[in-house]
């Protein structure tokens, strides 16, 4: 339903390849993209509203780099389309995960399938990297049992609800500290030794909410994870109904919004239909 999107770029003039692969769709209601209301008001309309957006991709990045392949999200696998799939979760988030939310996706639209298409198995890259634990970021995580998974280690000891009960009991994440300065963000590290793929704390979706920003000699590219639903968000003073932080977020645009108005910045949230089209042609955050 989203066509997948491979762009050529250069690192110091040596090749890379980036990839933006959509792992089925999801749709939320209207008032979970988008809230007209604040706080507990802003959840409260999200129950009573009636209305889904139209099918949203749920992206997965794939670089291959020159230290190796990184996957950035793994994605929603095909259980979520299983009725019953949710139960172990208990009664609530059941409910949360079966009304206000609608999964559609194929075995062949999981991460590892779109990864055998370009040849790369799961097994052989350097590491995939989560911007926060929500399941349509994680689910696909039940591939890479033998892949080095890392997660901010904030976002780690406060996940949100009954998400760790949907882990593979494997799953022991690297966690990573964010004490170092990028740019305009305060709390960023380095994922490659040539200081080019940066992991940086965006909060406000999650407290521990992070996005990738690798930098080319194209321009940056940030995979924003959750930090708006689609990019024109971030001028329109527009906010997700599920931020657990409005503060935070309203922090973590204002930081997006100069950092782009020093350089070239290719902005790509997760439920972004247009993101993979913007990543081929490297447009930028205008
Ligand atoms: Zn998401």
């Amino acid at each position: 339903m989203f066509e997948s999107k491979t762009v050529e770029l250069t690192i110091n003039r040596q090749k890379i390849k980036v990839h933006g692969f959509s792992t089925g769709a999801v749709k939320v209601k209207t008032k979970f993209l988008e809230a007209s209301k604040k706080g507990l008001f802003a959840q409260l309309d999200i129950i009573l509203n009636r209305a889904f957006t139209e099918w949203l991709p749920v992206w997965v990045w794939v670089i291959e780099h020159p230290e190796g392949i990184y996957v950035i999200d793994a994605g929603i696998t095909n259980n979520t389309t299983n009725p019953t799939y949710f139960k172990a979760l208990g009664f609530f988030s059941n409910w949360v995960n079966t009304t206000l939310f609608k999964f559609k996706v194929s075995r062949q639209e999981e991460i590892d399938k779109q990864l055998e298409s370009i040849n790369i198995s799961t097994n052989s890259i350097k590491a995939l990297i989560l911007t926060h634990l929500h399941i349509d970021h994680i689910l696909g995580i039940k591939h890479f049992s033998k892949a080095e998974i890392l997660v901010n280690r904030m976002e780690w000891n406060k996940p949100s609800g009954d998400v760790p009960k949907l882990y593979p009991q494997w799953f022991q994440p690297v966690l990573s500290d964010l004490d170092e300065k990028y740019g305009t963000f305060n709390n960023a590290r380095y994922l490659t030794k040539a200081k080019d793929l940066v992991l940086i704390h965006t909060p406000g979706h999650t407290h521990g909410h992070c996005s990738v920003l690798l930098n080319t000699d194209q321009g940056n590219i940030l995979f924003a994870g959750d930090i708006c639903y689609y990019q024109q968000q971030l001028f329109n003073d527009k906010y997700a109904g599920a931020n657990i932080s409005a503060g935070e977020i309203k922090d973590t645009y204002k930081r997006v919004l100069a950092f782009a108005a020093q350089s070239k910045l290719i902005f790509l949230p997760s439920h972004d239909k247009e993101a993979a089209m913007r990543l081929e042609a490297l447009s930028p955050l205008v």
